[in-house]
């Protein structure tokens, strides 16, 4: 056991690359210091800036003969942070794959500490796999959001929903509240710390996406029961029939439906092939389910009692506005 003792006064951990013996302030998160300079900090973070402004007290903090400042910051955040700073290659631009963690350490600190093209770059990755439109979202391929989601599934989906909460990063929530949905809910429901209107909005939404929109949704496949035009009705009708039968056991959670579970995943453009129907019964059909897709993902924020994605888009073009990178001449 270690002996009880004042935590302030064991030996800090110098973090490992960020700690430069040409620079001549200290910064420590929990129990990691950092070495950097100050005129590097002051000149992209306008809250260092301000911050180290105010002349050192003659009695002030040192460490190694340095000035100390002592952040209220975790130290993963802030060595991810730092790091992203000052290394190039560390957190690259989208489409360039970066960890969940790390995106939302970065977003989290350069929003506390107003660095604006970081933000700008973290936002970008996030909302590249959150989209707000419908083609998006069906054009996004599939596994590319696994680099995000790197840390466990259902904990990386609701961290999303949590830091979204935290940032007002609101665009991002219909998409990342389907993508719990998608996930059994009762191995997490109680242990998650997602708030309790989250949670409402979760199981709310997701008892709408098992019921009533996967009954809408493969509504396409036996509505209307006669397509004008069809040129081999008793074929096509048992077809379609028989799909529909089919269609009733998918859209369960936990239960083995390959991946069938809500009204977005129900039927994707491979299914078409599985179809013997007639030419005209197929252009109906395909038609008739964009349609039920598109009205499907209009109603996904009210679905989560969320506000509309009008209102959501106007945020996030608000929200990039004020980040836009600067000019460097
Ligand atoms: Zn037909």
């Amino acid at each position: 056991m270690e002996p009880d003792g004042d935590a302030s006064s064991s030996t800090p951990l110098k973090a490992e690359g960020l700690y430069w013996q040409d620079c001549g302030l200290v910064l420590q998160a929990e129990d990691t210091v950092y070495r950097l300079s100050r005129d590097f900090l002051a000149s992209h973070s306008p809250v260092f800036r301000d911050m180290l402004l105010i002349p050192t007290p003659a009695d002030a903090e040192t460490f190694d003969g340095c000035p100390l400042v002592r952040l209220t910051d975790s130290a993963k955040d802030i060595t991810r942070f730092f790091n992203a700073l000052v290394r190039y290659d560390y957190f690259p631009p989208h489409p360039i794959p970066v960890s969940f963690p790390v995106v939302a350490s970065v977003l989290r600190m350069s929003d506390k500490y107003g660095v604006d093209g970081l933000r700008a770059r973290a936002l970008a990755h996030l909302s590249e796999v959150h989209p707000t439109t419908l083609a998006d979202f069906r054009a996004l391929p599939p596994g590319l959001t696994e680099h995000l989601l790197i840390d466990g599934l259902y904990q990386a989906r609701a961290e999303v929903v949590k830091l979204a909460r935290q940032l007002s990063i609101d665009w991002l929530l219909p998409v990342a509240f389907y993508r719990l949905c998608q996930l059994n809910p009762h191995p997490h429901m109680f242990t998650s710390d997602i708030t309790l209107e989250d949670k409402e909005r979760w199981l709310t939404g997701l008892r709408l996406l098992e019921g009533k929109e996967n009954n809408k949704m493969i509504d396409f496949l036996w509505t209307p029961r006669v397509i004008d035009g069809c040129t081999s009705r008793s074929k096509c009708s048992e077809e379609r029939l028989a799909c529909r039968k089919e269609a009733e056991g998918w859209g369960i959670i936990g239960h083995k439906t390959g991946g069938r579970q809500l009204p977005l995943d129900l039927w994707d453009n491979g299914d078409w092939a599985r179809l013997g129907v007639c030419g005209n019964c197929l252009a109906t059909m395909t038609a008739e389910h964009s349609t039920c897709m598109q009205a499907l993902w209009d109603r996904l924020p009210a679905i989560f009692d969320l506000p509309s994605w009008g209102a959501l888009e106007a945020r996030k073009a608000n929200m990039m506005k004020q980040c836009q990178l600067h000019d460097y001449e």
